[in-house]
């Protein structure tokens, strides 16, 4: 049926029902024409169709509307998934052989969106409380998978790893549903910079035998904050045996004083930047910004939009995540801000699949640096489709997130 024949049945709805169709009619977009089979949704015709009844919580229908004209809802599912790592992954303040992260599915009809997230410990958040959060909040996610800041908005401000995954599952379901992956539908470039590849810390030596066999990265982070007075040797082990560009990282394991001894030896080894030297909120962090050889970058400091302007005054750059920003369209802002302020621009990740790490690669064209390692560490990544090659983590060509769950997802 034509949209002109819709517009004119509008007029004969209730009033609440009028105003919420004729918004969605508006946003007819051509690349759906000639689709018939995708699922209804707000911006074709279908969606007036007459339906049997539906699940209440599949559907949200106007009970004063005989003849059942309805909008086609969202269903959602949620559940935790265990990554399996290929060797155990230490950082200052951890050890773990696993990660496991909540992973999201968005129904619209016979379109799914998937996304994932990696929740934080440091934040207090937990496999357990992003699968609460999303199944208490599902009802928020209304009908209208496109209406990401009506969403947003909707749901409360907290567990941002589950916000990421609901976020990474919009995406994908927008993108299949349009048959465009999702970093052309944002419109930026598809190829970002090489990921660096995460040196986790251990003694100099072994840190150095891990560094000579990562011949695939041109970048190396190394993980510091040991506190055994050796992170330099670190440092100066690994610069012995690659010529690839370093970067480290401290997880807020120095002191001011240790980072002003430390910082200037990192310059001479040619360590291009330092990710997070100090405790987040660390009131010396404006002096060390001001007294560093090398361009200090936040993380810990550095979780949303509101977070950013204040990390110009300790940092260089700042190190977005999507499990800290609540998803891709957050971190798309903080990168622009970051501009702004004349700040670099880092992505990073968690241990994460491929579906975790697809959902940043979208946006990796807009940093400076990348980070996104997590699905190569692990023994075995159940969602593939990220393609590692020339050391850059592209983002599928195919629709939405571009990737799919292998036979052991
Ligand atoms: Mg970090």
């Amino acid at each position: 049926m034509r949209l002109r024949s819709a517009r004119s049945q509008v007029r004969f709805l209730p009033g609440a029902l009028r105003r919420e169709i004729r918004p969605l009619l508006r946003r007819e977009i051509r690349p759906l024409r000639g689709h018939d089979d995708l699922p209804a949704f707000g911006f074709r015709f279908p969606l007036l169709r007459p339906t049997p009844a539906e699940p209440a919580s599949a559907a949200k229908c106007d009970p004063n509307l005989e003849g059942a004209v309805r909008l086609s809802g969202v269903d959602v599912t949620a559940r935790i998934a265990r990554l399996e790592l290929a060797e155990t992954f230490v950082i200052s303040r951890d050890s773990t052989d696993f990660q496991e992260v909540v992973k999201v599915e968005i129904r619209h009809g016979k379109v799914s969106g998937f996304g994932e997230g990696a929740p934080i410990d440091r934040y207090e958040e937990t496999a357990e409380s992003a699968l609460a959060y999303v199944e208490e909040h599902a009802d928020a996610l209304g009908d209208d998978p496109f209406a990401l800041d009506e969403i947003e908005h909707r749901l409360p401000p907290r567990e941002w790893a589950a916000r990421a995954a609901i976020d990474g599952a919009l995406h994908d379901l927008q993108g299949k549903l349009v048959e465009l992956p999702v970093w052309k539908l944002l419109g930026v470039e598809r190829e970002g910079p090489p990921t660096s590849w995460t040196i986790w810390l251990g003694d100099p030596d072994d840190m150095a035998r891990r560094a000579a066999r990562a011949v695939d990265f041109s970048r190396l982070k190394l993980k510091l904050g040991a506190r055994d007075g050796l992170d330099v040797e670190r440092v100066r082990a690994v610069r012995e045996v690659t010529g690839a560009s370093l970067q480290v990282d401290v997880n807020e394991y120095w002191t001011f004083d240790e980072a002003l001894d430390a910082l200037p030896q990192l310059a001479e080894l040619g360590v291009d930047y330092c990710e997070q030297p100090l405790p987040a909120g660390d009131p010396d962090g404006p002096r060390l910004k001001a007294a560093s050889p090398i361009p200090i970058y936040v993380d810990e400091d550095c979780h949303r939009l509101g977070d950013v302007a204040a990390c110009a005054e300790r940092a260089h750059g700042i190190n977005i995540k999507l499990a800290k920003s609540g998803g891709i369209r957050e971190a798309v802002r903080m990168a622009h801000a970051a501009r702004a302020l004349g700040l670099g621009v880092m992505l990073g990740c968690m241990v994460e699949s491929g579906l975790g790490i697809a959902a940043a690669a979208q946006i990796a064209s807009l940093c400076n640096h990348v980070d996104l390692d997590g699905n190569l560490l692990l023994a075995d990544d159940p969602w593939p489709g990220v393609e590692f090659s020339g050391g850059i983590q592209w983002p599928s060509e195919r629709p939405g997130l571009g990737v799919a769950a292998s036979a052991r997802a």
